[in-house]
């Protein structure tokens, strides 16, 4: 972790983006709006999973996908910044994944959960952390259910989940930008605004390069 922010100073990239919130809040769809929009600006740190892929996700592009035994031994190697246990599976951060993303001056996107937030928030990686809400725990449920890739049981920890984060997240000073995804546009307008100064710094070094 040390080498990795020691470099990114060095190289005075842009700063990294954490995106978080209850799962069905829409941050894949934001981001993924967000990336075809800015092709060539944006990065995504590719998380490493112990949860199957769902129909039309990529093993390399959405997650790597991998058993908890593998997943254990990279974290006990230490090449993890940081992983959490999420409705029942693992998800981590691995070094290699930001750094990918950062040796190629793009702005490095996390999706990441509330433990995540936390764990992030005690190394010196010094994101941008971007909240995204649902207008309610109901509109929520409804996203949810018609995404059609949750079991029941899966759905009934997200949204205990989404619960617990949805309290926490109102904590000052967690996140830098809290935004109500209820109408996509107007979410995705907030979002290109949090993230414009970012957006015209990578630009500019594209520009120079
Ligand atoms: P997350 O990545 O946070 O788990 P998704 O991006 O997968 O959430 O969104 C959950 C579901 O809600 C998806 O089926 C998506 O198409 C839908 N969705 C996202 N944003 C909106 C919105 N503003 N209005 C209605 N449906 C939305
Ligand atoms: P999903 O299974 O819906 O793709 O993701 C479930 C939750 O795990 C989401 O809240 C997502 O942000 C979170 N998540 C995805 N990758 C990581 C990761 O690498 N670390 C942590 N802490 N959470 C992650």
């Amino acid at each position: 972790m040390r080498d990795l922010c020691t470099k990114e100073k060095a190289m005075a990239g842009p700063r990294p983006v954490v995106f978080s919130g209850p799962s069905g809040a829409g941050k894949s769809t934001l981001l993924k709006k967000l990336m075809k929009e800015y092709d060539g600006v944006f990065g995504f740190s590719v998380s490493h999973t112990t949860r199957n892929p769902r129909p039309g996700e990529e093993n390399g592009r959405d997650y790597h996908y991998v058993t908890r035994e593998v997943m254990q031994t990279g974290i006990d190697k230490g090449d993890f910044i940081e992983n959490a246990e999420f409705s029942g599976n693992m998800y981590g951060t691995s070094k290699a994944a930001v750094q990918d993303v950062q040796a190629k001056n793009l702005i490095c996107i996390l999706d990441i959960d509330m433990q995540g937030v936390k764990n992030i928030k005690r190394t010196d990686l010094s994101p941008i952390y971007i909240s995204i809400q649902p207008p309610s725990m109901n509109v929520l449920e409804k996203r949810l259910r018609d995404r059609k890739t949750e079991s029941e049981e899966s759905l009934l920890k997200r949204l205990h989940a989404a619960q617990v984060d949805m309290e926490i997240s109102k904590e000052p000073g967690l996140f830098d930008v809290v935004i109500v995804n209820d109408n996509l546009e107007d979410a995705y307008e907030q979002l290109k605004a949090a993230l414009l100064e970012e957006i015209n710094k990578v630009k500019k070094i594209n520009m120079s390069s």
